[in-house]
């Protein structure tokens, strides 16, 4: 495939997973090689492991944060990050929880499951805190725990970032980079961007079961694709 001429798409929707945070660097959580292969995600990432034991939790999550911190983005995030900034509308949608994207630059981003970079009191809402380590485990405001931000096992998807993704209605372009998209509300995106006959792309070494739904698939890794479809000449 040669490269996009972005410039004729309106609205450009990339969905990232998994193999975007495995290529540059960041420990994936499923799979062979997965975070949960070593721990027992019962201990430490379902509402039942932080309710019995918070500190266990944050502590494991605190390792978390410092590995991503000694990654760093690569081409991909960046080359989605430059378009945004020459002025195309862009909107990420990823299911990783790393933050990556936004330490490229890229600033409309949708993260499904959270994000390891914020906390949140029950009765005080969520706030950022961006360093490996906590800067308290307890709300300053009424002490209660702070819970990572993200959608662990058990959990349902936050309604508000699900209704934020029905901007794929109206993208004209919609990329998928290293997610299998197998499930929902994954597997419903290259549908739904085919409703609004956006051309649907997707980058990913692997076939799964929804590569069907794409009109052109790219069996590579996004490192060496993307920059070669959007990046400068
Ligand atoms: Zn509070």
């Amino acid at each position: 495939m040669g490269r996009i001429n972005y410039g004729e798409y309106e609205h450009i929707v990339f969905f990232t997973g998994a193999g975007m945070s495995a290529e540059s660097g960041v420990p994936t959580y499923r799979g062979r090689d997965g975070i949960w292969n070593q721990y027992r995600w019962e201990e430490y990432a379902c509402q039942n492991a932080f309710d019995a034991d918070p500190e266990k939790v944050l502590k494991f999550h605190e390792l978390r944060r410092g590995t991503v911190l000694t990654c760093t983005p690569y081409p991909v995030h960046e080359t989605i990050a430059a378009l945004e900034k020459k002025g195309q509308v862009i909107t990420v949608v990823t299911q990783n929880i790393d933050g990556m994207h936004q330490r490229a630059g890229s600033m409309q981003v949708i993260e499904l499951h959270g994000s390891l970079w914020r906390v949140r009191c029950p009765r005080h809402g969520i706030s950022e805190d961006m360093n490996s380590t906590y800067s308290r485990y307890r709300c300053d405001k009424c002490g209660e725990w702070l819970r990572p931000d993200i959608i662990w096992f058990g959990d349902s998807l936050n309604q508000r970032v699900t209704a934020e993704a029905a901007v794929i209605r109206r993208c004209d372009l919609f990329v998928s980079i290293g997610t299998s998209g197998v499930v929902y509300p994954a597997a419903r995106f290259p549908r739904i961007a085919r409703e609004n006959n956006a051309r649907c792309i997707e980058i990913n070494p692997e076939a799964n079961e929804m590569s069907f739904l794409y009109d052109e698939t790219i069996r590579e890794k996004a490192g060496t694709a993307l920059p070669e479809l959007f990046g400068e000449e």
